[in-house]
């Protein structure tokens, strides 16, 4: 079981209604994203984030019901849902977010789950790191759950969302000490190791912090892993028509994950040890369900059934 924790939140998108401008709510967050794309690669998954009672909570937890992810740890609270209206400038997305005192953010220490032997790996992003008290509550449940369970971790830097950069550098760096897999976009790996070095180096530089395997994704450009003792192993994406690449990191790693759980080495002690040549293999099939999502129109991950 994949436990994956961070944030759910409703992008309001904007549609032409008769009226004129309009929202359309839709569930997004980018550990939604993949916890959405591993219920739909039929991984065994669970959800640990505070969700509202509101309207907007229901959905969220509906969506996750609906891709078969489990919502057990759902901590479900009076505060509003995280809204996210999305307004459109020259095909770029900006985002305005309302997520104050959200449902969200205001997880306290208790809410925790406790990280018992089913749980084989945990999965957390960067942008729940940002804010407390959620992102201490997350911080910590990875330094209590990395002696016995797989860590992953997604920085998924967005720079307007950090509020106190030297401490969420620090906690970065925190994170990275007990991460056993990190995957980062060449843009992510650039801000969190700044200067002109490779990103061979660089990812060097994250293991030196206690990384296990460095995972650099580059867009249409490709994908590379650095393991532990200097094996590099790489992938060239499908070439496909894009739509739109919201969610493709984080399918990415749904991808990337899923396999990892079909070869049988989702698993600490087997990830120590992994081939080479299975690495690889976990790529080129993120690289695939991540393909497909971006032929798509929002984060709107494949079934199993339509990686080929
Ligand atoms: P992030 O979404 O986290 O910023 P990337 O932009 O590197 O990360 O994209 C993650 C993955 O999504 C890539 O490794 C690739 O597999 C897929 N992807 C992104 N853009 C494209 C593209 N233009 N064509 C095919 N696949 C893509």
């Amino acid at each position: 079981m994949i436990l994956c924790c961070g944030e759910a939140l409703i992008d309001m998108v904007p549609v032409q209604s008769e009226s004129g401008q309009a929202f359309l709510p839709l569930p997004g967050g980018a550990i939604f994203n993949t916890a959405i794309a591993l219920g739909r690669l039929d991984v065994p998954t669970q959800f640990f984030s505070g969700v509202s009672q509101d309207l907007f909570g229901a959905q969220l937890a509906g969506a996750l019901e609906g891709a078969g992810v489990g919502t057990d740890t759902l901590v479900r609270s009076d505060c509003p849902t995280t809204l996210a209206f999305v307004a459109l400038q020259d095909g770029q997305a900006h985002y305005t977010f309302y997520d104050e005192n959200s449902a969200g953010r205001m997880l306290g220490a208790d809410d925790a789950p406790d990280i018992g032997p089913d749980i084989s790996a945990l999965y957390f992003g960067g942008i729940s790191l940002c804010a407390d008290p959620a992102a201490s509550v997350y911080a910590d449940l990875a330094l209590r759950a990395a002696g016995h369970a797989i860590v992953m971790i997604d920085p998924n830097i967005r720079p307007g969302f950090i509020q106190d950069e030297p401490a969420y550098r620090q906690r970065l760096n925190d994170m990275m000490a007990v991460a056993d897999i990190v995957k980062v976009s060449d843009e992510d790996l650039d801000w969190i190791i700044e200067g002109d070095a490779d990103h061979a180096t660089k990812a060097q530089h994250l293991q030196a912090l206690g990384a296990g395997v460095v995972i650099v994704t580059k867009g249409g450009d490709g994908a590379c892993a650095y393991l532990r003792g200097g094996n590099c192993v790489s992938v060239s994406v499908p070439s496909v028509v894009v739509v739109d690449t919201v969610g493709a990191g984080d399918t990415f790693n749904a991808g990337f994950l899923a396999h990892l759980h079909d070869c049988g080495v989702l698993d600490k002690t087997a990830l120590k040890t992994i081939a080479a040549a299975t690495v690889e293999h976990a790529l080129g099939f993120a690289a695939k369900v991540a393909a497909v999502t971006v032929t798509r129109q929002g984060a709107n991950p494949p079934y199993r059934s339509e990686i080929s």
